[in-house]
């Protein structure tokens, strides 16, 4: 079995691009561009929660900084360094040099530095933390929906939690359908150059992670405002269409979370701009309601008012 330090050399230590010093000292240096701010956030995977145990490691290693770098896709930060804690059952080589790749994989796609982190043992956890960067007080944050604002969402929601469902067993999808679905549950593609597209055009902006109307809900209650969003206009793939009359499937597409899409809110004379920007990214950009100055979330479906009962996942009230 390989020590802890060689698993570290050899597995986790790769050339970084714009870092001082990276893995192997007590810490790593870092220095954000001049005239930046330093954006910083953690989201933690543990097996059985916020993934299913036998998860393919290549693809976990993916998600789990994927997420971490959807974050900075939500502030309009660039992402440029991670540190990885990770907490493994055992040495299982296999396992390590898999989950590095995957993990590596998006690290190169969005030009992420791995940094420096913690190996232990333990059951199976993966706790990222991301940094980036974003010109000073250009961030896009929770609290800056205004009344009049429209409502956009990036690329479709609703796979992943579909997907999600029919390997629970909760739903049962035909081959075919599971095939389209699955990507989007094992490798999320954060949405940063949209993120950096839309410092300074967009008022306030979230990425999905828990389901789109908890998420919503805390631009929101953030930005002491309502909004108002219609059922058909919310973007979803053909097969989240195809089964839209089942209040279940409803319920993926509004609060299934795992989309790791952003939603922001912008002036309504910002439209031809953010269509604009969806063609020139190559990325589905949809309007799907306003913000209103009343607080609460109304959400409209064949012009009735949808009874929203569960509004996205909570770890503590399931
Ligand atoms: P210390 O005992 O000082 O905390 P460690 O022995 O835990 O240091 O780690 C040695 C070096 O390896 C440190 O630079 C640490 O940041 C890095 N490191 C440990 N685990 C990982 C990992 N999973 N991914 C990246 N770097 C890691
Ligand atoms: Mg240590």
């Amino acid at each position: 079995m390989p020590s802890e330090f060689e698993l570290i050399r050899q597995y986790f230590t790769r050339p970084t691009n714009h870092t001082s010093l990276g893995v192997g000292d007590d810490a790593a240096l870092i220095q954000p561009a001049s005239g930046h701010e330093l954006a910083i956030s953690a989201d933690m995977l543990v097996a059985g929660t916020h993934f299913l145990a036998d998860t393919d490691p290549y693809q976990l290693g993916w998600k789990s900084l994927a997420v971490n770098i959807s974050d900075m896709a939500a502030m309009g930060a660039e992402p440029r360094w991670a540190t990885l804690a990770l907490a493994i059952p055992e040495a299982n080589e296999h396992w390590v040099a898999a989950f590095a790749n995957g993990f590596f994989a998006c690290a190169e796609r969005f030009q992420v530095d791995l940094i420096g982190g913690d190996t232990t043992r333990g059951p199976l956890c993966i706790s990222v933390q991301i940094m980036g960067q974003v010109p000073i007080g250009k961030a896009i944050r929770r609290d800056g929906a205004k009344a009049g604002d429209d409502v956009w969402v990036s690329g479709q929601l609703g796979n992943a939690a579909l997907a999600l469902n029919h390997l629970l067993g909760e739903y049962s999808l035909a081959d075919h359908e599971l095939k389209q679905a699955l990507p989007a549950l094992l490798k999320p593609q954060p949405r940063v150059e949209l993120g950096l597209a839309l410092r300074g055009t967009a008022h306030s902006a979230i990425d999905i992670s828990d389901g789109l109307l908890a998420d919503l809900g805390h631009i929101l209650e953030q930005s002491n405002v309502g909004a108002e969003i219609n059922l058909a206009q919310v973007p979803c793939s053909g097969i989240v269409q195809q089964h839209l009359d089942q209040v279940s499937v409803q319920n993926m597409l509004l609060a299934g979370g795992d989309d790791y899409e952003l939603c922001f809110t912008a002036p309504v004379n910002e439209h031809d701009q953010i269509q604009k920007m969806a063609r020139g990214l190559g990325l589905q950009l949809s309007r799907i309601g306003s913000i209103t100055g009343q607080a609460g979330l109304i959400v409209r479906h064949r012009g009735n008012i949808m009874n929203i009962g569960k509004t996205g996942f909570d770890h503590f009230n399931r």
